[in-house]
């Protein structure tokens, strides 16, 4: 066996109240005048959760895939008041904006996550010019600090609990068989995919389960540091395409795709495989295909309004930028692979 795994320096605080060590950690970091960013629906919470600190600033109008212009907004706000410190507050959006900042800046981010999405775990960006998604890796992107505390979770939706958790499953699996994998990135992902898996459809029944919760948050935050640790595959590339394409909303597109993609690489990745089914107890493919379908709201591509006639582009766009994938993409199976997850069919391997 050989391997190279480079750790990154992550600074984690994790646990119920944990919200409330904000304030310490700017201060560890060096800010006096910390800048908040949020989304508008987050930010009430936010402001009233860290009224301690002495915000320079606040900005509340994170969005979904980071557009550049927003950012640009954000930044003239942050520059105008003198801000010393980023803190970010609530899910992939909202630290998306974080790292925007914390890239252009050079200023450290404290990252509090919300969703299962992951992004404070990791050292990628990916923003959006002109409707074009571009995603890169930035040890500036990394937050200083990312705190997680369940009570923050309790108000995320059923559905949205349910897309940004399988989304979170999807960084595990893809780091499972990464082409640049490694045996302790594995053995996190089998574990985040088994807290998650074992935990969602309690967090679904009941979003005010605290226990069934933390087991989702824990997995999701051991899934962010697979997503940063290897390359991720064709499930992601696919998902990223799709979002792009067709405006599809992130975390649901994940939750469809996923088990299509799984079916996809199967007759390539049966020791990733075997390793997660062992854990979940029974046919990897199969367990987390039934969990999204009995979880996530949406079961199709055509339900999140993707066109049928726009199936032709994906697969273009699929095979215009080839990747590492355990299996090589052949357009013929990945227009079968669209084309089941547009219909909302069981996953197959051709
Ligand atoms: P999100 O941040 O877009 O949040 C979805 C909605 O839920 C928003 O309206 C938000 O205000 C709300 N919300 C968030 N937390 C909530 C809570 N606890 N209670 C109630 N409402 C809440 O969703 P997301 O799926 O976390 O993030 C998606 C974005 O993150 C995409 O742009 C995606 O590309 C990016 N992302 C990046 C990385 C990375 O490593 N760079 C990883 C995962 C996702």
């Amino acid at each position: 066996m050989k391997f190279t795994y480079a750790a990154a320096p992550h600074h984690i605080i994790f646990g119920q109240g944990a919200v409330r060590q904000t304030a310490a950690e700017a201060a560890r970091l060096g800010g006096q005048r910390p800048f908040l960013v949020s989304t508008a629906g987050q930010m009430p919470k936010a402001a009233a959760l860290l009224f301690e600190i002495d915000f320079a600033g606040r900005f509340e109008g994170a969005a979904m895939h980071t557009p550049v212009d927003v950012s640009a907004h954000a930044l003239a706000r942050l520059e105008s008041v003198g801000g010393d410190l980023i803190v970010s507050f609530g899910g992939g959006s909202a630290t998306g904006l974080g790292k925007a900042l914390a890239v252009r800046t050079g200023l450290p981010l404290i990252a509090i996550g919300t969703t299962y999405g992951g992004s404070e775990m990791t050292a990628l960006l990916g923003e959006t010019s002109d409707g074009v998604k571009a995603t890169r890796r930035d040890p500036r992107a990394l937050p200083a600090a990312a705190i997680y505390d369940v009570d923050l979770t309790l108000s995320l939706s059923p559905a949205t609990s349910a897309a940004s958790g399988i989304n979170a499953i999807a960084h595990a699996v893809e780091a499972s068989y990464a082409s640049d994998g490694n045996p302790i990135v594995s053995a996190i992902a089998v574990d985040a995919i088994a807290a998650l898996a074992g935990s969602l459809r309690r967090v679904v029944a009941d979003p005010r389960d605290v226990a069934a919760r933390s087991e989702a948050l824990r997995g999701a935050c051991e899934a962010g540091l697979c997503l940063n640790g290897v390359s991720m595959g064709l499930h992601h590339k696919l998902c990223h395409m799709l979002g792009g394409a067709f405006d599809l909303p992130h975390a649901e597109t994940h939750a469809i795709v996923l088990a299509h993609a799984m079916a996809y690489n199967a007759p390539a990745v049966q020791p990733a495989y075997a390793a997660i089914g062992a854990a979940l107890g029974g046919d990897a493919v199969q367990i987390l295909d039934r969990l999204a379908r009995d979880i996530a709201p949406m079961t199709s591509l055509a339900a999140l309004g993707m066109p049928e006639e726009g199936i032709d582009r994906a697969v273009e766009l699929v095979m215009s930028k080839p990747y590492p994938n355990p299996v090589p993409l052949d357009e013929a199976r990945i227009r079968g692979l669209i084309r089941r997850a547009w219909a909302g069919e069981a996953p197959a391997a051709v």
